[in-house]
């Protein structure tokens, strides 16, 4: 069998963050990443909006602000971000405050999906003429810890330390590897919502700051807004029983004049917490999807404002009559009711949120402004950490947004960085 110091399984920004930093730590050993993708699938692959400050991405559970400002700093010092510029932020402050919400002054920056593919490139071919050895489109299906060895889907790998990264989409894996690990988790937290696609002209704060991030009560806000060539986009999911269900998501590509479609998208999303006897955040989340998923025919849904607030259903013509003045970038998604389909207290707090902003930004609540449901962030697993290094059992590390150590780019990175400090400690 073939065995390496360290294996990482992610080429994420957890698993890239931990791979580096290693190398910094320990001369001379052997690393291997394995990715069951051909190019690490999360964030850094799709439009790579990085956030610098806390607590974006960062989790109050995992992360104080002196901590994660000790690694954000790291992080930069790598990265080196160009900070988007900002203008005009204390009259939206003020405008906001006026109205019990907040809007939280960010340091950003934006590489676009295009320039997010660029550099993960850059960086892996870094990783490799460094000596890490990278395996892609090979899959990690379990662990046997005892014998420090994990089973892929083409053979056994041994390792002394191992850590495990497989981002949001890895929720069930992670699931599995702790049953296997019998390392105790909880998952009670979901983000949902939906996503606002509307012309740039209706929310033209966009040219004053990339990604505005607006805090409403009832912990309502809005997150992940893209601009200028942005596009509403879907991701599907599988649950354990096998039935499919899409969340929306939306990216941009890097910033070109010549390519922009005048759109501008962002989710603004409601946190909901549960406590007993509800224990699974990711089981009502499919609840949701799937009921969603059979509303539109095994498609997301889409509603117009001006239906929305007469209290109709989006039509096919909907989206094609000239009354409206744009046409959704995401095509496959089937015009509906999003209030037939959504929790009626989440949907409540959202519409609350949304005249919020409005009246901060006037112009959201164009009728032609489109909602498209749903949009769901599973908050992840909540292992039950050993050690503030993220170490579950002895030698097995969890690191990023999976792992629930972090909930974006930077904070991913950062909770690779930590775990690796763990793993140096470790060998
Ligand atoms: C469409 C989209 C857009 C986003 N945009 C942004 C953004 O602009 N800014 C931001 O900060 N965050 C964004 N995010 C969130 C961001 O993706 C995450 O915060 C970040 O990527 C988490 O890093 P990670 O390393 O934990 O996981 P990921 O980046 O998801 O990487 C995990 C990797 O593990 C691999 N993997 C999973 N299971 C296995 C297995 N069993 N064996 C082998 N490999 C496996 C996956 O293929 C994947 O490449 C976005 C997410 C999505 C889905």
């Amino acid at each position: 069998m073939e065995k390496y110091d360290v294996i990482i399984v992610g080429t994420g920004p957890a698993g890239m963050g931990a791979a580096f930093s290693l190398l910094d730590l320990k001369k001379d050993i052997s690393i291997l990443m394995i990715d069951k993708a051909p190019v690490s699938t999360g964030g850094m692959r799709n439009d790579c909006k990085m956030n610098f400050t806390y607590p974006i991405g960062f989790p109050f559970e995992y992360w104080d602000e002196a901590t994660a400002n000790r690694y954000l700093e790291k992080v930069k010092a790598f990265l080196k971000p160009d900070i988007l510029p900002k203008s005009n932020i204390g009259i939206y402050q003020m405008r906001a405050e006026k109205l019990g919400c907040s809007l939280l002054e960010i340091q950003q920056t934006h590489l676009g999906t295009d320039g997010g593919l660029r550099l993960i490139q850059k960086l892996m071919t870094e990783l490799q003429e460094k000596g890490v050895t990278i395996s892609l489109r090979e899959e990690m299906l379990s662990i046997n810890n005892e014998q420090k060895f994990i089973t892929t889907d083409m053979r056994e790998i041994g390792y002394k330390t191992i850590l495990i990264a497989p981002g949001r989409h890895g929720f069930h894996f992670l699931q599995d590897v702790m049953h296997q690990l019998d390392v105790g988790y909880m998952d009670n937290i979901l983000d949902v919502g939906i996503r606002v696609e509307t012309r740039i002209e209706h929310y033209p704060i966009v040219k004053d700051y990339y990604d505005p991030k607006f805090y409403f009560p009832e912990k309502v806000r809005t997150f992940c807004t893209n601009s200028g060539n942005a596009h509403v986009v879907k991701e599907k999911y599988v649950t354990e029983r096998g039935d499919i269900w899409y969340s929306v998501n939306g990216h941009a590509y890097a910033a070109d004049a010549a390519r922009n479609n005048g759109l501008v998208n962002f989710a603004i999303l409601k946190t909901v917490r549960f406590t007993q006897p509800l224990a699974s955040g990711q089981e009502f989340a499919e609840h949701l999807g799937v009921m969603a998923a059979l509303m539109g025919g095994g498609k997301p849904l889409m509603q117009r404002v001006g239906d929305f607030r007469l209290g109709k259903r989006s039509k096919v013509a909907t989206f094609n009559n000239d009354l409206y003045d744009f046409e959704p970038s995401l095509k496959d998604c089937c015009p509906s009711d999003i209030s037939l389909a959504m929790p009626s207290k989440i949907l409540r707090y959202i519409w609350s949120g949304m005249k919020k902003l409005d009246t901060i930004i006037p112009g959201i609540l164009h009728p032609s402004t489109i909602m498209y449901y749903p949009e769901i962030k599973l908050y992840a697993n909540k292992p039950e950490y050993k050690d503030d290094r993220f170490q579950v059992v002895p030698s097995v590390f969890f690191a990023g947004d999976g792992a629930g150590t972090s909930r974006g780019i930077t904070g991913a990175w950062a909770s690779g960085i930590r775990a690796s400090e763990g793993m140096a400690e470790y060998l």
